[in-house]
């Protein structure tokens, strides 16, 4: 049994052979200082997303994309994780991999850096680059440049552009997420609208298990509720780094 101090919500446990599937989103890293597209009024840092995160965006104006990873890159490079990335990174160690998963919609490094060790990065990595043209055989490298006084190149010609999942494309690695979720018997979403797809559904596909006689359970936590939230067992509304230390409990 874990001696945790009793809290006014009880913890999320989990019980000898149980596995988790943990989901975050940009809500998560907000008390880092990254801000989400949430408190951003629809403006991502004052871009309009179908600009700066879109193919087509990059088509019609690849200096500009560059230009909005390489703040991003810089701002990334003065942030620290938080107490909710700790928490996440000290239940992984905990549950090892088997019994824990952990899937961010983030770019960013903050999970990695509060000492995650395994983080699928569904929609792709800040710090990693990529030849634009998909036939290509050179590999996404890690990249932490962010001035670009000329347009990066591959040496094949082609553009390099940021290794990221942008609006329209699909993400990375969902075979095995599916797979993943699939096999959790907790599933917990943190800081996320529940407004992007296909990850603000993967709620529902625990909904599906249970309706085949599984027993599953779903949380959010967030500062506000999500767009999905009708879908979770369960809403937990408050600050991601004040919530998640101690909301888990390990039993056995
Ligand atoms: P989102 O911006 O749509 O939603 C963020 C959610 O986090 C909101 O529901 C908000 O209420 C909640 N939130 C804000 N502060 C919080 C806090 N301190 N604790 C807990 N919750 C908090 O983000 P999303 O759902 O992740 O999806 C949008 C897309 O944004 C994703 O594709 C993602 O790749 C991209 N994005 C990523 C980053 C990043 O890597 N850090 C930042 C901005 C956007
Ligand atoms: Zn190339």
């Amino acid at each position: 049994m874990s001696h945790q101090p009793a809290l006014a919500t009880p913890h999320i446990s989990l019980t000898p052979g149980e596995s988790i599937f943990v989901l975050t989103g940009a809500g998560i890293s907000a008390e880092s200082g990254i801000r989400t597209f949430r408190d951003a009024n629809g403006l991502w840092e004052e871009h309009r997303v179908e600009d700066v995160a879109t193919p087509e965006g990059f088509a019609a104006d690849p200096a500009l994309v560059w230009r909005f990873y390489g703040q991003r890159r810089a701002q990334a490079l003065t942030v620290q994780p938080n107490p909710a990335h700790r928490a996440l990174a000290a239940l992984e160690a905990r549950l090892g991999p088997e019994r824990f998963f952990l899937c961010t919609q983030n770019v960013d490094h903050l999970h990695e850096a509060g000492g995650s060790t395994e983080v699928l990065h569904m929609h792709g990595e800040l710090f990693r680059t990529r030849c634009s043209d998909p036939r290509c055989p050179k590999l996404p490298f890690h990249d932490e440049r962010h001035d670009f006084p000329t347009l990066p190149r591959c040496e094949c010609g082609a553009l390099q552009r940021p290794h990221i999942v942008w609006f329209g494309e699909i993400p990375f690695e969902m075979h095995r997420i599916k797979r993943r979720l699939q096999a959790s018997h907790v599933f917990v979403t943190i800081g996320s609208s529940g407004a992007v797809y296909p990850a603000a559904g993967f709620v529902r596909e625990m909904l599906y298990r249970r309706e085949n006689g599984e027993r599953v359970r779903t949380v959010y936590v967030g500062l506000e509720r999500p767009e999905n939230a009708d879908a979770f067992d369960e809403v937990r509304l408050g600050p991601a780094g004040v919530l998640l230390p101690g909301l888990f409990a390990v039993e056995g």
